[in-house]
């Protein structure tokens, strides 16, 4: 295993963003895009011309879509994903800018939020997300791809289940333990033995169990939450997983980077 960090094209200054990744000591990243005005020729050259530079490889793209989106346990049913029928259409086909974006950068691994998958696989909306799915992972692998769910917003038997009925072959997981708790659907340990052979990239990011019915419980530093990183390591090792863990702060500015660099430290100590 080797660690990486998330990268994100927000402001497009690719450059000084890969720049940065090299001056913490990385050589992996994922990169993130949530403006689809971003996939253009010029961006994709940007990227390709700094990640050489730096010598920086991509392990996967992370590809965001359009529309609302709202983090929590009501509003996040009708906004992320391709669960809300209103922004289904349009997000596969931002999903599928991405996969082309992703081959122009010479990345083999798409990842995203799928959504709140549902639960029940005898509902119309579990029928009609699993084949909005499948026309992205049937397009993944017209390019190369692989197509990775990100974890957190389902339980670990349901992803099983969504990709056992999407089917293409080409899928895999994304898998954020701290989302697991965040969400408070699985302990990401445990959640291993379910779905351990399906992981294909891997964020470091740790968390807290949610508190109430509404809310997402709180995202913490490496260490200070409630993922057991000792274990998820050892376990990660036991299901013959040898890639990258690419650490994720989900906050900004001074306290980011300080955190970013802690827990690099702490990691490099335990792979
Ligand atoms: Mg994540």
């Amino acid at each position: 295993m080797y660690l990486g960090v998330m990268v994100r094209l927000d402001d497009m200054n690719v450059d000084e963003r890969f720049k940065q990744v090299y001056d913490y000591g990385f050589k992996y990243c994922q990169l993130c895009n949530w403006k689809m005005e971003h996939y253009t020729d010029e961006a994709a050259e940007l990227v390709r011309a700094a990640s050489k530079k730096y010598g920086i490889t991509i392990t996967s793209l992370w590809c965001g879509w359009e529309g609302p989106r709202v983090w929590n346990f009501y509003d996040g049913y009708k906004t992320l994903g391709l669960v809300p029928a209103e922004y289904r259409e349009a997000r596969v086909k931002n999903l599928i800018s991405g996969s082309d974006f992703a081959k122009k950068i010479g990345v083999t691994q798409i990842v995203t939020h799928a959504g709140f998958l549902p639960e029940d696989p005898t509902s119309d909306l579990y029928t009609e997300v699993v084949s909005a799915i499948r026309t992205v992972a049937e397009y993944c692998k017209s390019n190369g791809q692989t197509f990775l769910f990100e974890t957190g917003q389902e339980t670990p038997v349901t992803l099983l289940r969504v990709i056992d009925d999407v089917g293409t072959g080409n899928l895999g997981i994304n898998l954020d333990p701290a989302n697991l708790i965040l969400y408070g659907k699985a302990n990401p340990v445990d959640a291993l033995d379910v779905f351990g052979r399906y992981v294909k990239d891997v964020h470091a990011k740790d968390g807290l169990y949610p508190t109430d019915g509404k809310s997402l419980g709180r995202e913490v530093p490496i260490g200070q939450g409630k993922v057991n990183f000792p274990a998820f390591i050892a376990k990660l090792r036991e299901v013959g997983y040898d890639s990258s863990l690419t650490i994720e702060r989900e906050i900004s500015g001074e306290q980011q980077i300080k955190d970013i660099k802690e827990s690099k430290t702490y990691l490099e100590g335990l792979i």
